[in-house]
């Protein structure tokens, strides 16, 4: 994205995972881990802890969102859960289209891409999931599969509103496997999205959107990731659920304030 505004972005995402109790604790223990970071800083906690994630970060580096909604305002829809409610509760930004909803729960890009649209309705900002498997990678159907998601996911959406969204690249075969992308597949594969971005939305709305990578990273990793010219943050599963290596993602790839020269 553009030079001016490249403060790394790192996106939690705790999946099934954390009690109430576990969520104050990682707070407590977080915050003051990073506390010299110059990063902006989400957690995507899940839905019953939303209120009480959101209460206690409000003085903190912390934006606390949700890993999922529906995309209906409200309605008969047993267990579901819409943007008003997650705003209600504190949400600020919200997950979608996430590898494990399409593959588990059967959502295609056309729900996906209604999913936006309401959580542009509410006031929520969308960070959009997208990512190939690892037969897809194989068949050389990676930049196919990566187009048509980023084409029917974002389809009728005008250059504000995609400004304000987020985007993850996420190799299905990277996600909880501990096979991350090399940082050269993961810029390769950030390239093209920025390309296909800036030929169907124009490159000022392509060079807003921050492009974060997703799939087993790790603070040993996560420099030489957000290194890359296209990567812009990273979204992280399995290790964010521990406050310390969080931070440690956080802090590898942040500068201390005042000390910001890459931005
Ligand atoms: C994810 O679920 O979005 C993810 C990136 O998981 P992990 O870091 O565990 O691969």
């Amino acid at each position: 994205m553009d030079d001016a505004e490249r403060i790394p972005i790192i996106v939690a995402n705790w999946k099934m995972y954390k009690t109430l109790a576990e969520t104050e604790q990682f707070i407590d223990n977080a915050v003051p881990l990073v506390a010299q970071a110059h990063a902006r800083i989400y957690i995507a906690v899940p839905f019953t802890a939303i209120a009480a994630a959101a209460e206690q970060a409000a003085d903190t580096p912390f934006v606390i969102g949700a890993q999922n909604m529906n995309d209906a305002s409200e309605g008969a829809f047993t267990g579901e859960v819409a943007g008003k409610m997650l705003v209600d509760a504190g949400a600020k930004f919200v997950i979608l289209g996430h590898s494990e909803r399409r593959r588990i729960f059967g959502e295609d890009n056309a729900f996906i891409n209604r999913k936006i649209k309401r959580a542009f309705e509410e006031g929520l900002q969308p960070l959009l999931c997208i990512g190939e498997t690892l037969a897809e990678r194989e068949a050389r159907e990676t930049e196919d599969v990566l187009a048509t998601q980023l084409s029917e996911c974002l389809k009728g959406f005008d250059t504000e509103e995609l400004a304000s969204l987020m985007i993850a690249y996420e190799p299905v075969w990277a996600i909880g496997t501990g096979r991350m992308a090399t940082p050269e597949i993961a810029q390769e594969t950030h390239y093209f999205c920025r390309e296909y971005l800036a030929q169907q939305w124009g490159p000022e709305t392509a060079g807003k959107i921050p492009l974060l990578y997703g799939g087993s990273v790790r603070p040993e990793t996560a420099p030489s990731l957000v290194a890359q010219a296209d990567i812009d943050g990273l979204l992280v599963g399995g290790a964010s659920l521990d406050a310390a290596s969080f931070a440690s993602i956080v802090n590898s790839v942040s500068q201390p304030i005042g000390l910001d020269e890459k931005n």
